[in-house]
């Protein structure tokens, strides 16, 4: 009976994925978990099968095909690195070269841009799943997709446009080199009523529209590639008379594994496409519901290059499941990511500093858009730098960012109490100039062990 519902859902959702957009609420959660399970031992089996590359590291730490044959064994399998992925992408496909006619590529903000190859099918497939969830957003119907279109290798903007037209509607790939008054005028000529985008763009063109946006009829707008704070979201929300939706997946997941519904209340799970676990970073070890850690995820619906065990380097942890979501998606939910792992920094006197401890501080400062700190060493103190985008900094500037980055407790701490941080540079720079010619702005970085 199980492979049956499994086919009939699979066969459903490819044939015409609106099907689905009225029936989760009959779903049971049951059938997703036993639904995920079943596509997770599909997706072991078959790049045991079809990856040579990953069948020899799986046999190194002691698993045969006879041994994947439940979702269990997955703790068994060692993980997936960036750095691995970036090295030979193409040692993790298992179709043929000629079959895989997509790329899409990370942004490359930290380390090398990795490249995930896709057939045919999996791009087909994701960008309908993609497609499906815009769906559920009641009273959308021509969206914007807002993402920088000048770099042939960054293609979020072209996933977000292929899925629009899977979801059935009318949708623009305008960009981020279009001035504010240009997108404006797009939105209004077109009746555009949902944006996706980064939350530093939006930032930015709230700012330099200078024009009341909340009568453009704009009524959701999404987001993803950076983290981002609540105080931005009522900011934003305030501004646009729209509600902001976070939205998480990165290139190496084709961008669509989690988004929040109209709740607002956590990021709903594309369980049937991946496979989560949170693990402690230092171990490895697979963490309870509930308790924060790396992001790690396992694809369960792509043929082409299939991913096993991959680190993201993100920190979120999956949220105790309770009740069915009120919108009625019967999938679990994670919270909103914090940052990545590597943009936490130890400072002064062994404080950890999370990403969004710093989104929070800054993000809620009026006109200010985008930030970049850099930390340095001098002598035994850390010298914390700070650029801001912010169209009309005050005159006094530097004790609005000092007041606001003091806010932070291990800031605070360091600076005022232990006195081994020091503020160094404290300025503020054009708007969009912090990402200029980059997808998204690299917020952290840390000059004090180079
Ligand atoms: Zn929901």
């Amino acid at each position: 009976m199980l492979g049956w519902l499994y086919c009939s859902l699979e066969r459903w959702s490819r044939s015409d994925s609106s099907r689905l957009d009225n029936r989760f609420e009959f779903i049971p959660r049951w059938y997703i978990r036993r639904l995920s399970r079943a596509k997770l031992v599909r997706t072991l089996r078959y790049v045991y099968r079809n990856s040579p590359f990953q069948r020899s590291i799986w046999r190194k730490a002691g698993l045969g095909l006879c041994d994947l044959r439940s979702p269990e064994v997955l703790q068994r399998i060692p993980f997936t690195t960036s750095d691995s992925l970036a090295e030979s992408p193409q040692s993790y496909c298992c179709v043929p070269e000629d079959q895989l006619i997509h790329i899409v590529s990370s942004s490359g903000t930290k380390n090398r841009r990795k490249k995930i190859y896709l057939t045919a099918d999996d791009f087909d497939h994701q960008t309908r799943m993609i497609g499906t969830n815009l769906r559920r957003f009641p009273g959308v119907s021509c969206v914007a997709a807002m993402f920088l279109v000048h770099d042939p290798t960054w293609s979020n903007g072209a996933v977000v446009r292929h899925a629009i037209a899977q979801a059935g509607m009318l949708g623009f790939l305008s960009g981020e080199h279009l001035s504010a008054s240009q997108q404006i005028d797009l939105i209004k000529c077109y009746g555009i009523n949902c944006i996706v985008s980064t939350p530093s763009y939006i930032s930015r063109l709230t700012v330099e529209a200078r024009q009341d946006l909340r009568s453009l009829g704009i009524r959701y707008i999404q987001l993803g590639g950076q983290s981002w704070s609540e105080t931005l979201r009522t900011r934003l929300q305030q501004a646009w008379g729209a509600k902001l939706i976070d939205t998480y997946g990165c290139a190496e997941a084709i961008f669509g594994m989690a988004s929040e519904c109209v709740c607002q209340d956590g990021l709903h799970l594309a369980e049937s496409d991946f496979w989560i676990e949170i693990i402690d970073p230092a171990t490895g070890k697979v963490l309870p519901d509930g308790q924060e850690g790396e992001l790690v995820f396992t694809t369960l619906s792509r043929r082409g290059m299939p991913l096993v065990r991959y680190r993201t380097g993100d920190l979120s942890h999956l949220i105790r499941p309770v009740s069915r979501c009120p919108c009625g998606l019967p999938v679990r939910k994670m919270a909103r990511v914090r940052g990545r792992i590597d943009d936490v920094l130890i400072i002064g006197a062994g404080c950890n500093l999370y990403p969004d401890e710093i989104d929070n501080a800054l993000l809620s400062i009026s006109g200010l858009t985008d930030y970049q700190l850099t930390l340095e060493r001098d002598g035994f103190r850390d010298v914390l730098h700070l650029s801001v985008e912010s169209d009309s900094p005050p005159d006094d500037l530097r004790t609005v960012l000092s007041n606001a980055l003091l806010s932070v407790p291990s800031i605070g701490v360091s600076h005022d109490v232990t006195r081994v941080l020091t503020f160094g540079r404290l300025e503020s720079v054009p708007l969009g100039s912090l990402s200029a010619g980059r997808p998204k702005t690299v917020r952290i970085i840390d000059r004090r062990v180079s």
